[in-house]
């Protein structure tokens, strides 16, 4: 730092009558308030809806573990080479200067939200973390899977990602790390992947075998570090898509005896979520293959576990989905998105394979539907922009991705508007903190509960979780799953606020208007 002491507090308490805190519980009572619309001939009725919620949020904050799929892999390494370096306040030399450990780049840790404003009409903001009793990520233990058994000092250094005097200082550390040997069926990934699988549970097709060995994993893990809960979040390598078929991975039961007839359309990663949802223990997909097909959020709803997914939302895709939103909001007609990447690490590798590349695809590609299909002023319906996304594996620029994206836009009168966008920086980098916000987030949802609180006959006396399926966790991922038959949103700031007035509304506080009538009406 600079020497500068912040003094600015960064912790509140809200004094409401609808607010009660306990030792154990910060209850709320939460008036939400939405627009009922309804067609009337050729025109809508807007009616103003209320309804009364009441949110209980357990205060007490778990020891808990993170297990990665794909630990030795470059984000797996990067994510907890950082974690240690900030849990041990170390700081290295760079070529600029001396670098001190941080969590840029978290939502949760790196920002603050607008908590309200004081006496003289001034904006108070504390830090995102401070809003509920999240987890640290400096107190999270790390574990997890690798089909390379590479200790974690070695894997690092083969990443390529952090600074050597970085290294130096986590390397002891890490190099007592050790991935668990994981679920390799040589089908789902890129054949240019065998040469790392040796580190591998025998068999390579499905098998309850498998969801045994993962579960048992989870528990030894948990027992062997006194850990009160895990979350398990997928950044192995993507796969390619599992084929729906009717019978074999349509509902929970036919997932299951197809796991147990070893079906070659069941891969690895459903065999973790499967064994996870079994176990009670979040789990959260980082890439962007199938992995929830229809019978695994079967199997979580039916079993009230906590999924999420899909595919880390990190560079090219995050910033469309700001600068779409914003211009479609400004109300500039986006013609074309041409997106094209290139990158040099083991993720480009196994994208240069065609079906792992069409996972990425397909995950890269309806990502701005929404924000298309809310404006009908500029938009007929059906009517879509033109969106291409290509991917190249270029070795020597290694894990410093490119993004270069040009958007095309109509403006006033026949007049165009060409933006082009040349986005470089270590993907690795991006996406560790999307980790741990991914990991934060979710273990916070497993304390949260809520019932409606109508007087009368709507009256539900038990608390109970939000659904098995955390869309909650959007803003962090590039294709958001959503509880089945609900609404996608992809549009960035609609994502953080529903993160941030869902966090709000646990501890009584209205979602921030950015109206400031206060500064305005004098
Ligand atoms: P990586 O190739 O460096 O790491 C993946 C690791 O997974 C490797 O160590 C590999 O050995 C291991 N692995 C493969 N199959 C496995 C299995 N069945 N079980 C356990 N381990 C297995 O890739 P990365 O750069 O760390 O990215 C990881 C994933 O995250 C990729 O699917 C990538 O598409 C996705 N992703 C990354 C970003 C980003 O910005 N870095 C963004 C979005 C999505």
């Amino acid at each position: 730092g600079d020497g500068h002491i912040n003094t600015t507090p960064k912790t509140f308490v809200v004094n409401s009558p609808n607010v009660v805190y306990t030792d154990e519980e910060i209850r709320s009572k939460y008036t939400y308030r939405t627009t009922l619309c309804t067609l009337e001939g050729d025109s809508y009725v807007a009616v103003p809806k209320e309804t009364l919620y009441d949110f209980k949020v357990d205060r007490k904050v778990p020891k808990t573990g993170m297990m990665l799929v794909g630990w030795g892999g470059n984000n797996g390494t990067t994510v907890t080479a950082g974690i240690l370096a900030n849990k041990h306040k170390y700081s290295w030399a760079t070529k600029e200067g001396t670098q001190e450990a941080n969590y840029y780049g978290s939502v949760i840790m790196g920002s603050t939200i607008k908590l309200g404003i004081d006496a003289k009409g001034k904006d108070v903001n504390v830090p995102f973390h401070n809003v509920l009793p999240m987890v640290h990520p400096n107190d999270l233990v790390i574990g997890g899977w690798d089909i390379s058994g590479l200790p974690l000092d070695k894997a690092m250094d083969r990443a390529k990602v952090l600074q050597p005097t970085m290294k130096e200082l986590v390397r002891e550390e890490m190099s007592k790390m050790t991935p668990l040997p994981s679920i390799y069926y040589p089908d789902f990934i890129a054949a240019n992947q065998e040469n790392r699988a040796d580190n591998v549970l025998p068999g390579s097709k499905a098998s309850m075998e498998h969801v045994e060995q993962i579960r048992k994993d989870i528990r030894e893990f948990k027992a062997n570090n006194g850990l009160d809960k895990v979350i398990v979040l997928w950044t192995a390598n993507t796969e390619r898509y599992a084929d729906l078929i009717d019978g074999v991975n349509d509902t929970a039961d036919n997932l299951l005896k197809s796991i147990e007839a070893g079906h070659e359309e069941v891969s690895p990663s459903t065999i973790f979520s499967v064994a996870c949802i079994l176990e009670g223990t979040p789990f959260i997909n980082g890439s962007p293959q199938n992995t929830f097909v229809p019978g695994a959020i079967e199997l979580a709803e039916r079993h009230g576990a906590f999924i999420g997914g899909d595919d880390f939302k990190s560079g090219q895709t995050k910033m469309k989905s700001a600068l779409t939103d914003f211009l479609i909001n400004a109300g500039i007609k986006l013609t074309s998105i041409a997106s094209y990447n290139h990158l040099g690490n083991n993720d480009g590798y196994n994208l240069s394979s065609q079906k792992q590349f069409r996972s990425k695809e397909i995950s890269k590609s309806n990502v701005v539907d929404d924000m298309v299909a809310a404006n009908s002023v500029l938009y007929k319906e059906g009517e879509h922009p033109d969106h291409t996304v290509v991917i190249k594996y270029m070795p020597a620029v290694g894990d410093d991705k490119r993004a270069l994206d040009e958007y095309y836009a109509e403006i006033f009168c026949g007049g165009h508007q060409t933006i082009s966008l040349f986005n470089v920086c270590e993907d690795s980098l991006l996406a560790s903190p999307l980790i741990i916000d991914l990991v934060v987030v979710t273990e916070m949802m497993t304390r949260i509960q809520w019932k409606a609180a109508e007087a009368g006959a709507a009256a539900e006396k038990d608390f109970k979780h939000f659904h098995s399926v955390l869309s909650v966790l959007s803003y962090m991922l590039k294709a958001p799953l959503t509880p089945p038959g609900t609404p996608v949103v992809n549009a960035l700031a609609k994502q953080r606020a529903a993160l941030t007035n869902i966090f709000r509304a646990c501890v009584g506080l209205e979602p921030e208007s950015d109206m400031t009538l206060e500064h305005k009406l004098f």
